[in-house]
């Protein structure tokens, strides 16, 4: 029998592809936990052991790790820019998951335990200007991490840190830079760029109202990583000996503008765009430095981003029109 791995977040959208890629290659003890009612699960394996829990609580956490050789943890309340500009105590509180969650698995024995991370660590005052500057691991110091959501994966890093170091369970922190992808979230406030503009495209495709409303001006640049280097990734690293926080990110560069030109090009459709200079749009320029992937691992994602757009759009596509025919889809 191989030793259990729990994946904690598993009804979420990274979460769920990384048990479908677990399974893929043959893992066959998956512990599956997150908050939500499965039926509101993204992906959800009837071979896999489904477990409906709050990992905030103490007791869930000791009864999720019993028996587990490895943990991704990767459940938060989280969401797009919109949801992370108005949520921060909730995104602040998300340390009583990871905190509760090394205890558990100190006292449980886990053997590996991996803490998803995000760009949001980087110092804020470094992604003033429009040009995009690559973000070296080492760019999270001096602290001043995006407020509430980044502070909360900071403190969350470094008690990973402190957790190996003075209780000798291997941690690996990953900081995941826009992850897109099918199977994620795409409507309801928490979406984040790409798919909330594949939604709006579709939108008007399907209403015939071809005019676009962006977030900002359009100018902020980005870069996103396809789900599926996400989690090739994430596993590559859980296995690694790297024990600092590092980038996990794709570095093709686009601005927001640019990304809307892909997406309307995919759909054969153009635009009037308006732009929303009110709304929560982020830093202005934010991409990942590779560097420390590709020495240590000898690899970095590398999905075109058009290639991972199209697969998104018509899973979305797809989505919509499941749920304009009355389909209770998860969104
Ligand atoms: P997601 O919101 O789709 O999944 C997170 C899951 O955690 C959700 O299903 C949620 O129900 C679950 N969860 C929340 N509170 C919980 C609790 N108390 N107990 C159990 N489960 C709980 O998000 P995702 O995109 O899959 O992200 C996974 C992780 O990666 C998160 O920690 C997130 O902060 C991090 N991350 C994601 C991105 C990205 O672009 N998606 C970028 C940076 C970091």
């Amino acid at each position: 029998m191989s030793e259990t791995v729990l994946v904690a977040g598993a009804g979420g959208f990274i979460g769920g592809s990384l048990i479908a890629d677990l399974r893929a290659q043959g893992t066959t003890n998956i512990r599956a936990v997150d908050i939500k009612p499965m039926d509101r699960w993204y992906r959800r394996f009837d071979d896999v052991d489904n477990r409906q829990m709050d990992l905030k609580i103490d007791s869930n956490c000791i009864e999720a790790c019993d028996g587990v050789g490895q943990v991704y943890q990767l459940a938060a309340d989280m969401g797009g820019m919109g949801f992370i500009e108005n949520n921060k105590t909730d995104c602040m509180l998300n340390v009583l998951i990871t905190t509760r969650m090394l205890m558990a698995a100190v006292e449980k024995g886990v053997d590996r335990f991996l803490f998803a991370s995000s760009a949001c660590v980087y110092n804020v005052e470094k992604q003033k200007g429009h040009e995009a500057i690559l973000l070296k691991e080492e760019d999270a110091y001096p602290a001043m991490p995006e407020d509430g959501y980044g502070w909360e994966k900071l403190f969350s890093e470094r008690m990973c840190r402190h957790f190996r170091e003075d209780h000798g369970i291997t941690t690996r922190v990953v900081r995941y830079h826009n992850v897109y992808g099918p199977h994620g979230t795409w409507d309801g406030g928490r979406e984040k760029a790409p798919a909330a503009i594949c939604r709006k495209v579709i939108a008007a495709l399907e209403t015939g109202d071809h005019t676009i409303e962006i977030w900002g001006d359009g100018k902020q640049t980005r870069t996103f990583m396809f789900i599926d280097d996400c989690v090739r990734g994430t596993q590559m690293i859980m296995h690694s000996d790297i024990e600092e926080p590092i980038n996990l990110g794709s570095d093709e560069q686009v601005h927001i503008s640019g990304l809307v030109d892909i997406i309307e090009q995919i759909a054969g459709v153009t635009l009037e765009r308006s732009y929303d200079l009110s709304a929560p749009k982020g830093v202005n320029a934010r991409s990942s430095d590779n560097t420390m992937i590709r020495e240590q691992l000898g690899w970095a994602p590398d999905t075109p981003l058009r290639r991972g757009l199209e697969q998104t759009f018509h899973w979305i596509h797809d989505q919509y029109r499941a749920r304009q025919s009355g389909q209770n889809v998860v969104q």
